[in-house]
Formats: structure tokens, sequence, C-alpha cells
């Protein structure tokens, strides 16, 4: 069995040959060394346990070949483009917003070149990060003063920590939620510092029950957006106004954690509250993120009333929560969309895909279909059918937006391997099964992708086939 061991090419041999394929001329070298070594241990492996037993097996022409199959999906990155057939247009899985293409030109300058991040360049002294996109942010919601930050929740913990630590914040019990990836806005109020005072039942609180609530102890009303559930039947919750005017009796701030955040009136997207709509409606400080039905970068934004922004602003947290100058670039190109409705819904891609009319998305469907007919011959039955893709992000829960599907019926295989080997493939594509069929809403794909999504079924048709 020695004999064998020793007729495994070098290691700087097989980095060599590696090395004639032009795509990993690219790759670090140490990286592409830690492959070559993990693929000779597979094979001493193999020796050992006898799966291999002729020099033959170990020839050059028959091992380098599989090790550079096996060095190409190893050094495939790790983070990485995928499809999204899922329809869900705002997929906290699959990275939320796409970002418009101005959007990424702001992010390409900030990375390659020096900017003024924090440098005011009329005075020549120290300025903030965040007067960049606070004056945008004013016009585009009607508030006084805005900051960003991370991301919502960071938005909801700071504003809380600032405005309401070692006091209580009263809460409807209808608005206790719990959003994706176990952010409860109880356990963040917690962390803040602030007591949370539950008020009413789950599904009806009174204005009577907020006021009966408050004693010298309350440091904020607080109003969440149910983003992800609706409570229907028998409910009422506290319109704004209400707690507004309640607010100002007690002397107390009204916060309403917004969830989404829509800047622009969207069609199919007419029950969401707009910013500016709850700004009116008197909430002193509003929290919304950047990556949902805005459709820019990462961010929890908060706008308000100046006394309280400008508190949240000096608070120290606030510097570990602080947006980087990519996000910032991003940020402030997507709002300058946004002042534009109708621009807005043509280039931010989140807008874009929400606002696809029906019949768009049935003649693409078509075109999908018909090209995944011809791509799939004889090993997979395609049809279409009439449904709802979802906004995501929280947005619009309980209504789903008109659409139609490609449906993927595999001959060979069963559509559970199917969708498992479709995360396979480069580029991975992420669809749902249905009914036993495999389905891809192309709201979420654009036409370029078409030629990736029918190379993508049939390599992984022909991957399960085997
Ligand atoms: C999404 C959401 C958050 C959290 O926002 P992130 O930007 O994901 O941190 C907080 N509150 C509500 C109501 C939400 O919908």
């Amino acid at each position: 069995m020695s004999h064998l061991y020793r007729c495994l090419p070098s290691v700087d041999r097989a980095l060599e040959w590696l090395c004639r394929e032009p795509e990993l001329c690219t790759v670090p070298r140490p990286m592409l060394k830690d492959l070559v070594n993990t693929f000779f241990s597979l094979r001493r492996r193999e020796i050992a346990s006898g799966r291999i037993q002729s020099t033959a097996q170990l020839a050059e022409d028959v091992l380098f070949p599989a090790l550079l199959a096996f060095v190409l999906a190893g050094v495939v990155p790790r983070f990485r483009r995928v499809l999204n057939a899922t329809g869900v247009v705002v997929h906290t899985n699959l990275g939320r917003s796409l970002l418009a293409d101005a959007a990424v030109r702001a992010v390409n300058q900030a990375c390659c070149h020096y900017s003024n991040l924090e440098f005011d360049l009329e005075s020549g002294r120290r300025g903030s990060r965040y007067s960049h996109v606070e004056s945008l942010l004013c016009r585009l919601t009607g508030a006084e003063a805005a900051l960003v930050v991370n991301n919502n929740a960071a938005a909801v913990l700071l504003a809380l920590e600032t405005l309401v630590s070692g006091r209580e914040v009263i809460i409807s019990r209808g608005q206790l939620v719990e959003i994706g990836g176990s952010f409860r806005i109880p356990d963040v109020m917690a962390k803040s510092g602030a007591v949370l005072r539950e008020v009413g039942a789950t599904n009806r609180t009174h204005l009577f029950d907020y006021e009966q609530a408050i004693t010298e102890q309350t440091g904020a009303l607080l109003r969440v957006h149910t983003s992800n559930f609706r409570i229907v039947g028998f409910t009422k919750q506290v319109s704004l106004q209400e707690l507004r005017k309640l607010g100002d009796e007690y002397g107390l701030p009204v916060i309403e954690d917004l969830g989404s955040g829509a800047l622009v009136r969207l069609p199919g997207l007419e029950e969401e509250p707009l910013v500016s709509e709850v700004i009116r409606d008197g909430a002193d400080v509003v929290t919304f993120s950047g990556d949902k039905v805005l459709g820019g970068p990462q961010a929890g934004i908060i706008v308000g009333r100046t006394e309280y922004v400008e508190r949240i602003k000096r608070n120290p947290m606030n510097r570990a929560m602080r947006i980087d100058k990519m996000t910032l670039a991003a940020l402030e190109a997507t709002l300058r969309l946004s002042l534009d409705p109708e621009r807005a819904t043509n280039e931010v891609p989140t807008l874009r895909m929400i606002a696809t009319p029906f019949e768009t998305l049935k003649s693409r469907a078509g075109r999908l279909a018909r090209l995944l007919r011809t791509e799939l011959k004889g090993r997979g039955e395609v049809s279409t059918r009439r449904a709802e893709s979802l906004v995501g992000g929280g947005a619009h829960p309980e209504r789903g937006l008109p659409t139609v599907l490609v449906e993927v019926a595999p001959l060979e295989c069963g559509v559970e391997a199917l969708r498992d080997a479709l995360l396979q493939v480069t580029p991975p594509l992420v669809g749902r099964v249905e009914h036993g069929l495999f389905c891809l809403d192309s709201r979420t794909l654009v036409a370029e992708e078409f030629p990736l999504v029918a190379s993508a079924l049939r390599n992984a048709l022909a991957s399960v086939e085997q």
C-alpha cells in the first residue's frame, strides 16, 4: 500500500498544474495550497481504507481533473450572489434591498477616494458625518432633525436609552412584536434601561389604558408598527393623534418605531404609513430602516423634534452604532432619488420590484416559462399560475402583490431534491416549493438573469440525476 502514497504528486507540482487555469491565477496561493493539501489528505484516506488500490487511480490525468473541480468549488467566496426567485422583495436573509445604480456609484467613490466624511469644507474644521443626509431626511419627512445609525434595532435602542432610561415607557400589548432574527421589542427596550409598562389586551387597547398607566415614573409613550402581522377581528389600537394629545397633556414624548418607513407612496403599498404622515400626526421621534421599503443600505434612521434628536446625537452610545462612509454614500444617493417619487419608483430596485405591474409580470413569466421549457426538454414540465408575492421586511403582511409564478415539475427526481440542488449551483437559486412544484416568481429577477436561471436549473437537474 505504501507505494501508492508515493504515487501522489507533490503539492508544488499540483499547484503548478492548477495555475494554468486562468480563473485560479488570481486566487491567493495559501488558499490554493490549503485546498490541494485537503484534496491529497482525502486521497490518502482512500488509500488507507482500500478505496484506492491501483496506481492507475492516481495517474495525473485522473487525479488532476478531480483536483481542479475540488479547487474550483473551494475557491468560490463564501459570501456571494444568489438568484432570488422567491418573489419576496425585501428578503432579509437574501440581503434585503438592492441599491440603485446612483447609490452603487456613490459607494464606489466613497471607497476609492478620501472624502469629507467628517470634514467641513466651509470652515476647514472637523465636521459631522450626519450632516450629509440630515437636511435631505428633513425635507423628505417634514421632521426638524435627523440622525442615522447602524440599523433600526440600534435606532430603537438608542432612542429609548437616551429618552427613557431608568423610567417607564408605555406600550400597547398588541404591539409587543418579535421581528425576524429574534429581535423582540420588549428585549431591546429592556437593554435600553427603560422599564416596559404594558397596557391593554392583545387585541384591544384604549386611550384610557395609557392614561391610567401614567405616573411620575413615565418617560415616554411608544407605538410600534406591527410590521409582520395583523390582529384582525375585534380590535382597537389608539391612533397617533390621540397619543399625541395625551403626550401633550402630561408632557411626555411620543416615539414611533415604524419598521419599514416608506418615503414615497407606491402602487400596491397604499396601506403602509409614510414617515411624513407619522411626523405630521405628531410623533416626536420616529425610527425606521434604511433597507426595507426605503430601498437603501442597511441603516437605522431617527427623525423628529430637534430637542429630542439633539439629545440622541449626544448619547455616547451613538458612537458605537455609527454608520460607515459606504452606507452614508448609498443613503444620500437613495434619498436624493426619493425626492422624485416617479424617478425613485423607476430607479430604486426595491420600489421598482414592488411597483411592477401585473401585466409586466405576466409576460415576463411567460418568457421565462418558454425559455425553461426549451432548456428542460423531457426533464421537467413547466407551467404558470397566478399567485401572490410578498413585499417582506414587515411591510404589508396580510396581503400579497398579484403575480404569475413559473412552476417546474422535475420528471426524474423529487422536487425537494431539485430545490436543494439549486442551492449548490453557481449562482445558487432560491425559490420555494408549493403544491409539489418548484415555484419561481420573476418579480425579484430581472430579464438579464433568465439565462442564469435556466442554466441553474439545467445544472441542478444534471447533478441530482447523476
Ligand atoms: C424591521 C424592524 C425593526 C428592525 O429593523 P432593522 O433595520 O432590521 O434593525 C424594528 N422594528 C420594527 C417594527 C421592524 O419592522
